[in-house]
């Protein structure tokens, strides 16, 4: 039996992991905290059982994922909640922009913005299933449906500033800027659009659903599908060398690219190593978790409901925000999220507590507090909103490096996903998972799609390792 040692056990780690194990390899997964999921695991930072998530919260990737759809992780556990809102997005004087996960209650509420959100984010939920066939894995490929796809490139490459004003009104214009926000690039710059289409789209396709009991029932899922494949996970074991995976046949690193070179050395060809050095860090996120009595006293009525509610005004001032982050310097006003994940799943809180997820985008490695800037931002919107806090955990970007070791500096994206980094990574090439090292992959989040917990970078790295154990030439003492 071929035997794969697995680094990091991230839903991409623990994906590429699962997909291994199925396919016959004897599979051990090796992860440097005491816990295993990396990007998506909960815990209770505020209040003893009041339950947050860490980090990632919403899961329209993991929904969307056919790799995920396919195990049938329900049986480990996960199960969906959707928030009746899926995202709200609060402005002054008490008006708002909605998303509902139902296109038609959508576009009627934008009045006559609405048709041309029909016309363009419509049109990508209606093919949102073909779409993500071409789009979760490597830029490089046969498309399977070129015609979508090519329509779908030509949109998807303008900066969201210049996609945001097919919109005439404020809330159609600053609901596309805060999706679109999620690029941590500066709005103004070309492929900006890409990642608010996709998640606008998806949306409208599969929601932004939460994990029942937090997001860390994602990865226990795909834990206790490894293991009922026979696979192991030691925790606690930082991988430092590529001693600590001697012997095995293949290797998947679900690592940061710098990390490689720490840890595979000179094996790297200096190529490989050159480009991972040179991999671009993004801005960071300032992270809070709240345990609030009641609910967020926003003034604007859908808010109330909303799963995501993006806080950062209107489109020039998202742009000016994302602009200063990406530039090094703090704005006055971050653009923050916040999650109110216990409305879709009330088994979070406990006696009329109710957890409050939040971040602010900051620049890389932002060392001073922006915990006013953030509360500020909330209470604009929610005004008593401070009044109602009764527990804080702070996690600044030292402190979200020092919880996962992939997330440098506070960039929870392992890696900017601005300009053409945000396709080509962790390199140009047209095998994007091969470090080079003959058995050695690259799964993490690095590596084509990119962020997020859909796992299909593991999943893709996994086929190309299997591709590489079936290969007639290659050389017969495996990877370590
Ligand atoms: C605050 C925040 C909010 C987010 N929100 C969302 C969201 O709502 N939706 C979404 O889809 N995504 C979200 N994300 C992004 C998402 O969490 C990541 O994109 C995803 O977790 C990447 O998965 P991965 O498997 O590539 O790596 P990771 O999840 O980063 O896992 C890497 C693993 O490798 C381990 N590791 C690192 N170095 C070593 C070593 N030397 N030896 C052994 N183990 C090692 C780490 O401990 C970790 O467990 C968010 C992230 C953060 C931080």
């Amino acid at each position: 039996m071929s035997t794969a040692v697995v680094v990091g056990s991230g839903p991409n780690g623990l994906a590429a992991a699962v997909h291994l194990a199925a396919s016959g390899l004897d599979v051990r997964v090796l992860e440097a905290e005491d816990s295993v999921g990396g990007g998506c695991r909960s815990s209770e930072p505020a209040m003893p059982g009041v339950v947050a998530d860490d980090c990632s919260a919403f899961h329209p990737f993991a929904a969307a994922s056919p790799f995920i759809a396919a195990l049938g992780l329900e049986e480990h556990g996960l199960r969906w909640r959707w928030p009746e809102v899926q995202l709200a997005h609060p402005l002054d004087g008490g008006r708002e922009a909605v998303l509902w996960q139902d296109l038609e209650r959508t576009t009627a509420v934008l009045g006559s913005d609405g048709r041309a959100w029909d016309a363009l984010i419509g049109r990508i939920a209606r093919h949102f299933p073909r779409l993500t066939e071409d789009l979760l894995g490597p830029l490089i490929h046969v498309p399977r449906h070129p015609l979508l796809l090519a329509r779908f490139g030509l949109e998807a490459v303008l900066p969201a500033t210049v996609t945001a004003r097919r919109w005439r009104g404020d809330p159609a214009r600053a609901l596309f800027a805060g999706i679109a926000a999620h690029a941590f690039a500066p709005l103004d710059a070309p492929l900006t659009s890409s990642v608010g289409l996709v998640l606008a789209g998806a949306a409208h396709a599969v929601g932004w659903p939460v994990a029942e009991g937090g997001s860390g029932a994602l990865t226990r899922a795909l834990a206790g599908r490894l293991q009922a494949l026979g696979g192991t996970i030691e925790t606690g074991l930082r991988v430092e060398s590529d001693e600590d995976f001697a012997g095995a046949d293949v290797v998947l690193l679900d690592l940061a690219p710098r990390a490689v070179v720490d840890v595979l050395g000179n094996r790297l060809p200096p190529r490989t190593a050159r480009s991972y050095r040179r991999y671009r860090r993004g801005p960071a996120a300032f992270k809070v978790d709240f345990a609030i009595e009641g609910d967020i006293p926003w003034a604007a009525e859908q808010c109330r409901r909303a799963g995501t509610v993006h806080v950062g005004g209107t489109l020039e001032e998202i742009a000016a925000a994302e602009a200063d982050v990406a530039a090094g310097r703090m704005p006055p006003r971050p653009f923050v999220l916040v999650g109110q994940q216990y409305l879709a799943d009330p088994t979070r809180s406990r006696d009329g507590i109710n957890p409050v997820w939040a971040y602010a985008h900051v620049p890389f490695a932002y060392a001073r507090d922006a915990l006013p800037a953030l509360i500020a931002q909330i209470e604009r919107f929610a005004p008593g909103f401070q009044k109602r806090i009764r527990g804080t955990a702070v996690r600044g970007p030292a402190a979200i490096e020092a919880h996962n070791a992939n997330f440098v500096g506070g960039d929870i994206g392992t890696g900017s996903t601005a300009g053409l980094q945000l396709v080509m990574r962790p390199r140009a090439a047209a095998r994007p998972y091969a470090t080079g090292v003959p058995g050695v992959f690259l799964c993490s989040a690095a590596t084509p799609p990119g962020p997020g917990t859909h796992g299909m970078s593991g999943y893709r790295a996994a086929v190309a390792a299997l591709e590489w154990l079936a290969s007639p030439g290659r050389p017969a003492e495996g990877a370590a």
